[in-house]
């Protein structure tokens, strides 16, 4: 390999993404891919790009991406699926009904379309939700993609700026210039990025990243059953637990008439098998709401590892203490979402220029409140 002035661990979404960007910025790339495009929690991703209100720095990385995305919809291939699904966050009760104003004000404040439904106005959106919701926040701009092709439109698209693209080997080892390969090869590149998702504290001791476990099932087809992705309003409190496994109503209608439905948050099982405890908790939470999914043939069922940092943001831009390596990893369950805004930041900081948002709240170097717990 000769030595590129970027060398980019993992061709994930993200990995991709960040290739797509430097190659445009006329940087010499090679990706470096263990096992294949996509592959990894990018296949088992569910593709809702979506704009969170969770703090202000996810707000504006979210934002800012589900815009990118917005603006390169024309230019993704027809098996990329983009649509235009938006988002209901679902409100089961008179108590949830309550947040809505001040979350739908968050939005509109900040520029991002969002309408207030009432239990009729939901019922008309969404038949298929059983009776008696209290009603939702529709956020029409949010969308919804195939990831592992959308991966591979990126990484196509860098290839066709001059990226490498070395499939089947796996990077052992970071070193002060460059990796060493699991076959004892080694590689020099004039920055190195890890964008490794949830195995990048492997390669990076010392990043605080960990695996969090997800399982997802798709249906047959059944076009029309769901129309917009349904999200229940108490899917942050979900996101955020810590301690305890943690199920969420969250189902997507898919192009094809499918309909992907999540989802389960796991930390410490790094077992890929599919747990049917677990995954009845989850299809039980979701006939909760729309009962009637009870009916339908799911045809299949996956699990995937989210990468997880103990403030839910991810870590782009220079990792300290050495003076090649950038990091972009931890995207935890919003890296479809956030992979191209990571790509514009990644760059930025290379290039040590401003960028359309503060980067700071990403910065590797940032310290973690140990109150929130990993
Ligand atoms: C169940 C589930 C649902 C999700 N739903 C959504 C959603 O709706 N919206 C959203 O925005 N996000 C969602 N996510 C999150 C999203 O899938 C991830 O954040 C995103 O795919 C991360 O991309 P990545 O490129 O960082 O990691 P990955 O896709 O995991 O890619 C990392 C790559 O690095 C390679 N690699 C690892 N180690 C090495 C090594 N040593 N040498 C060489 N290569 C290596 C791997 O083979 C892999 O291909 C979901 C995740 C899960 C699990």
């Amino acid at each position: 390999m000769a030595a590129p002035d970027v060398l980019i661990i993992g061709a994930g979404i993200v990995g991709a993404a960040c290739a797509a960007e430097c190659a445009r910025e006329g940087l010499s790339v090679t990706v470096v891919e263990a096992e294949m495009i996509g592959g990894g929690a990018t296949a088992a991703g569910m593709g809702h790009l979506v704009v969170m209100d969770d703090s202000e720095a996810q707000f504006a990385l979210t934002r800012y991406s589900v815009e990118l995305w917005r603006d390169l919809a024309h230019e993704l291939p027809c098996d990329a699926e983009f649509a235009h699904s938006g988002t209901i966050w679902v409100a089961a009760d008179q108590e949830e009904m309550n947040f809505l104003p001040a979350k739908s004000e968050y939005y509109v404040s900040r520029g991002v379309r969002a309408e207030i439904l009432d239990a009729r106005a939901l019922a008309e959106a969404e038949p298929n939700l059983r009776a008696g919701l209290a009603g939702g926040l529709l956020v029409p701009d949010d969308c919804v993609l195939y990831p592992p092709c959308a991966a591979r439109f990126l990484m196509e698209r860098a290839q066709a700026r001059g990226a490498q693209l070395e499939i089947g080997k796996r990077v052992a080892e970071i070193e002060c210039d460059g990796v060493r390969l699991e076959d004892g090869a080694r590689a020099q590149a004039g920055i190195i990025v890890n964008a490794a998702g949830s195995a990048a504290a492997r390669l990076t001791p010392g990043a605080q990243i960990r695996p969090r476990k997800g399982h997802l099932v798709i249906t047959d087809r059944y076009s029309g059953f769901v129309r917009h992705q349904l999200v229940e309003l108490g899917y942050l409190k979900s996101a955020h637990s810590v301690s305890t496994d943690s199920v969420a109503f969250n189902v997507q209608p898919r192009p094809t008439g499918q309909m992907l439905i999540g989802s389960s948050r796991q930390y410490g099982n790094e077992d890929r098998r599919v747990d049917s405890a677990m995954l009845s908790r989850m299809l039980n939470r979701a006939q909760e709401f729309m009962p009637p999914l009870g009916g339908l043939s799911a045809i299949r069922t996956w699990t995937g590892f989210r990468a997880a940092t103990p403030d839910k943001l991810p870590l782009i831009g220079k990792w300290p203490g050495h003076e090649r390596l950038f990091m972009a990893a931890g995207h935890e369950g919003l890296g479809i979402t956030t992979s191209l805004a990571t790509g514009k930041l990644l760059v930025d900081e290379i290039m040590k220029r401003e960028s359309a948002i503060a980067r700071a709240p990403y910065s590797p170097e940032r310290k973690f409140d140990e109150q929130r717990g990993h």
